[in-house]
């Protein structure tokens, strides 16, 4: 310990970030405290990834018992129970939770259950013991919020992704609202749960930022799936007629549903913990400002995560983590490399992607060489699904380096993460296809496709 203040490190927030530093930090042999507000496990574990995929793999099995049947299967009666469902996930989430605590209690970090805001630069208030404790060095990793626009009349109605993973009952029809991957990832759960889904977005098409042909390729297979995409589509108010809501869209028309689930964004939860006034800046959206070493303007206060809008994702949330806790407790600077991620969005079907898009790479290198393939998976030949599969590669002409891979169709998450190490080290098309195929996979696509794709050809 220091002598001058009650710990080395004090860290807001025991999410991804949080957990991670405070728990390297000890281990380093600093004296640590953190405060959470809610749970341990932080977004992520409680109501975030973890949740979110046990729902996806629970709304598969409506199109895995339909599919069975092409290979010979006769199912019974089946029924779905949302009670159950919720109970179990809860279970799981219970114990993640205890999971989390006893890592951080067994490397000797001191979890206070309350919210906590900065007093000064080495002043943390804790609101549920009424007292303040001090710190050498503090890390804000506080996350982000969801979203709701206050401006839309009874906006109140409508839940978001929190509110979600609790439900009372599953209703018979349900509306989406957004084109961000959560709301993406929610319309394929309700849809496969047999809820009627409407996924409304005010813009031409989902999953900005995404790679074209991945964003024309899943709108086209989740209306498919039976979905009701309303893009270039708002609403303008909501309200409650008992238990049903009915939302009035910004071109008159009405919708009703059992819920409004709004999933329009996140944003940076850096509101009342005084950081501003002790000299932290923060950016237009509420971000705070850090250097690449996750160094806010004020010298002993760091922040990683969400709240930093780097890369609002949890294995980058760790990575910040990590680093500061390096850089900081271990004498060993590292800045986090942010310049190529790869990402699962897990819709139905389910994407993967890495590196640039093709859009991307055509702005930063004029001519750039395009593989894509798109095809029937081989179980949807005995199933009848009219289900696509999908994958492009993007590659530099100059150098044959593999700038990007975007992937489209089941496993593409599980996918990106192995064909993602080749593309971090710079592999070039030619290493591409001098893998040898795994047949029969969807995946040997990637180290057989021979043919350059040209708009002309096409
Ligand atoms: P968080 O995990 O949000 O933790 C912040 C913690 O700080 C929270 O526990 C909060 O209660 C606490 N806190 C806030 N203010 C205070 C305060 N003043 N005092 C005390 N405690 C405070 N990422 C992926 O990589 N893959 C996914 O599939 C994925 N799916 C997602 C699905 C959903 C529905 C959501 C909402 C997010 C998803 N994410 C996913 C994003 C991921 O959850 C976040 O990127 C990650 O949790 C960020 O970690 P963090 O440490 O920055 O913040």
């Amino acid at each position: 310990m220091t002598g001058k203040y009650d710990y080395d490190l004090f860290v807001i927030g025991a999410g991804s970030g949080g957990v991670r530093a405070s728990r390297i930090a000890a281990g380093h042999g600093a004296k640590v405290a953190v405060a959470e507000e809610y749970r341990v496990g932080g977004t992520c574990v409680i109501r975030g990834c973890v949740p979110k995929k046990l729902f996806v793999y629970a709304s598969q099995f409506s199109e895995e018992f339909e599919d069975a049947e092409g290979f010979g299967w006769t199912l019974g009666e089946r029924s779905f129970s949302w009670e159950k469902l919720l109970a179990n996930k809860d279970r799981e989430i219970d114990r993640l939770n205890g999971i989390y605590i006893r890592n951080m209690e067994s490397a000797g970090v001191k979890i206070f259950q309350t919210r906590a805001f900065l007093k000064d630069a080495h002043t943390v208030h804790l609101v549920a013991e009424g007292r303040d404790v001090t710190a050498d060095k503090i890390l804000i990793a506080t996350g982000g919020t969801p979203f709701k626009p206050a401006s839309i009349p009874g906006i109140e109605h409508a839940v978001t992704s929190n509110e979600a993973f609790h439900l009372d009952a599953l209703p018979k029809r349900g509306i989406v609202v957004g084109g961000g991957y959560i709301a993406v990832e929610f319309a394929g759960i309700f849809n496969g749960l047999g809820v009627e889904t409407t996924l409304m977005y005010r813009r031409d098409k989902v999953l900005r930022n995404f790679d074209e042909d991945l964003r024309d390729g899943l709108m086209e297979e989740i209306v498919k799936k039976g979905v009701d995409l309303r893009v270039n589509t708002d609403i303008a108010s909501i309200e409650r007629k008992g238990e049903v809501l009915v939302a009035t869209l910004k071109d008159g028309g009405t919708i009703e549903a059992g819920f409004i689930m709004y999933a329009t964004g996140r944003v940076p939860n850096s509101q009342g913990l005084g950081l501003e006034e002790i000299g932290v800046k923060l950016k237009k959206n509420g971000a705070i400002e850090v250097d690449p070493f996750s160094q806010t303007h004020v010298p002993n206060i760091y922040a990683v995560g969400d709240v930093t809008d780097r890369a609002a994702l949890t294995p980058i949330a760790i990575r910040e983590g990590q680093a500061f806790a390096e850089t900081v407790f271990n004498n060993n600077p590292i800045a986090v490399d942010h310049t190529i991620i790869p990402t699962a969005v897990f819709s139905q079907p389910e994407l993967g992607t890495i590196g640039l898009t093709e859009h991307e790479a055509r702005e930063k290198f004029g001519d750039v060489d395009i593989y894509k393939t798109s095809f029937r998976a081989m179980k949807h030949t005995m199933t009848g699904r009219h289900e696509k599969t999908f994958m492009k590669l993007v590659v530099d002409p100059g150098t044959d380096r593999v700038l990007g891979v975007h992937l489209m169709g089941p496993s593409s998450g599980e996918m990106i993460q192995t064909v993602g190490i080749a593309v971090t080290l710079g592999a070039t098309k030619k290493q591409f296809d001098a893998t040898v195929a795994v047949h029969p996979t969807a995946s040997e696509e990637l180290v057989t496709l021979k043919q350059k794709w040209s708009p002309s050809a096409n």
